[in-house]
């Protein structure tokens, strides 16, 4: 009977010391015997349940027995053929929440860490550029046009590339990545990451065009009427939403969104020659609202710029927070206070306009609400002033407005979502294609890598139908 081994590969990571003194990744990777170690750990189940837990449905069963074969060409290549973030995805899936989280193996021991040989699988690509992994068909005459640099965005272009089709990219930020490049902080996914995956695509010949915003600088018809035959929309879901309570217009709000970007900003300047942010200061008390991985992201990285004291404010339980396990543990242990069932009242303001306090209440768990989880009720006479001087609101994502203000018969639901035919992923516009988080509002970078993955092949349908 065969050996299992139930207890995964540890892997590398830095030290708490370590990883607060700069913006380094904390998880260090697998080496190649590490890596190997963990494949061996997977059954190759009949049937794969780790696949159907990843919501790409990525090939993870075979590339797993191709690398265990010596096959690290073929691993590499059916991957990524499947998941054109592969060293993204690799750091910042929720594995235990999909692919990790059905691998049998978890059943009685620990699930076989896919997103971790993964992410070896991608670097070791890197490392080796001698390898010769996509085999590209000659370039067609037709153009698709792609509007925005993001998951979904890279994933359409490099899928329409592999049919032969001519990608072109235009994308309103300084760097490419979309939310995965201003939204998620450096020490979690390196720009330089991004930018390995971004090489592949450009090798590929697909071109980018950064800086410039379509429905201000240019619309979607002007991108018909320069020859391109479709436009895909992968621009995300970026308006940060907030609580909409008193004071936040005061000095030292920041919405999520704006806090990493300009961090990230500040971060980069130097490297990528990015202009610097007028005004941007981390506070020295800093309150997070929200507590998803956002809103991990932020607190960690205040801490990094050197706020004293950073907390999350959160309006239900721990054990409700959507954030990832491991990014509540490396908050807590890089030193981020939590309040849990605590809900901001009012943001108190100085003679200046600056914040100094945020007036909040404490909640207890009621009955459940539409999502099946208890819902929060403010416990009467228990307000109480938070001693802050910057507010940052991490709580959720709405999808932007100005391409839909901008194309004629473009239609988006009540949430300004863009409306698309499920299997075609064809909107209200002929030859205008949506997906990723401006079709499904905020969610994972491997769901708008699907997403744009399958929405490149209904092009393709489109164009050769
Ligand atoms: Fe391997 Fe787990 Fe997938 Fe089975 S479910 S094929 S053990 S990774």
């Amino acid at each position: 009977m065969a050996e299992y081994v139930w207890k995964q590969t540890p892997m590398r990571q830095l030290t708490k010391e370590e990883r607060l003194k700069e913006f380094s990744e904390v998880l260090l990777g697998y080496s190649y015997e590490q890596a190997l170690a963990e494949a061996d750990r997977c059954l190759q189940c009949q049937h794969p349940f780790c696949q159907d837990g990843c919501p790409a449905h990525n090939p993870i069963k075979e590339y797993i027995r191709l690398f265990r074969e010596g096959d690290i060409e073929g691993a590499i290549r059916i991957d990524r053929e499947s998941n054109v973030l592969m060293a993204c995805t690799g750091r910042v899936c929720d594995w235990e929440h999909q692919c990790e989280g059905a691998c049998v193996m978890g059943v009685r021991g620990e699930p076989v860490r896919i997103g971790a040989i993964e992410r070896f699988l991608a670097d070791y690509q890197h490392f080796h550029p001698e390898l010769e992994i996509m085999e590209l068909p000659p370039l067609k005459d037709e153009k698709v046009a792609v509007i925005g640099a993001g998951p979904a965005g890279l994933a359409c272009a490099q899928g329409v590339r592999l049919a032969g089709y001519q990608a072109e990219i235009f994308d309103a930020w300084y760097l490419p990545g979309g939310v995965m490049s201003y939204g998620i902080p450096q020490f979690v996914l390196q720009q330089d990451v991004i930018d390995r995956e971004v090489d592949i695509l450009k090798k590929m010949g697909i071109k980018f065009h950064h800086g410039v915003v379509i429905g201000k600088d240019m619309t979607i018809d002007d991108l018909f009427a320069k020859g391109f035959k479709a436009v895909f929309v992968g621009v995300g879901a970026n308006k940060a939403k907030t609580m909409g309570i008193e004071g936040e217009d005061l000095e030292g709000v920041y919405t999520a969104k704006d806090f990493l970007m300009f961090a990230t900003q500040e971060v980069l300047t130097s490297k990528y020659n990015l202009p610097t942010v007028d005004g941007f200061k981390v506070g020295k008390k800093v309150a997070v609202i929200g507590a998803g991985n956002t809103a991990m992201d932020a607190a960690r990285t205040a801490i990094r710029m050197g706020a004293e004291e950073v907390k999350i404010v959160y309006r239900r339980s721990k054990e409700q927070s959507p954030s990832r396990e491991i990014e509540i543990e490396h908050t807590e242990h890089e030193g981020v206070k939590f309040e849990y069932l605590v809900n901001p009242l009012r943001i108190l303001g100085d003679e200046n306009g600056r914040v100094k306090g945020m007036e909040s209440i404490r909640m207890k768990l009621g009955s459940p609400d539409r999502s099946g989880r208890p819902r929060p009720e403010p416990v009467e006479g228990s307000e109480f002033i938070m001693d802050v001087d910057q507010v940052v609101f991490a709580v959720g994502y709405d999808p932007e407005t100005l391409i839909a203000q901008t194309t004629p018969g473009l239609e988006v639901n009540s949430w300004n979502g863009i409306v698309v035919d499920n299997d075609t992923y064809m909107t209200s516009r002929e030859g205008v294609f949506a997906g990723g988080d401006s079709v499904t509002g905020a969610n994972t970078v491997v769901h708008a890598v699907a997403a744009g993955r399958d929405a490149a092949q209904a092009i393709i349908n489109y164009l050769e139908d």
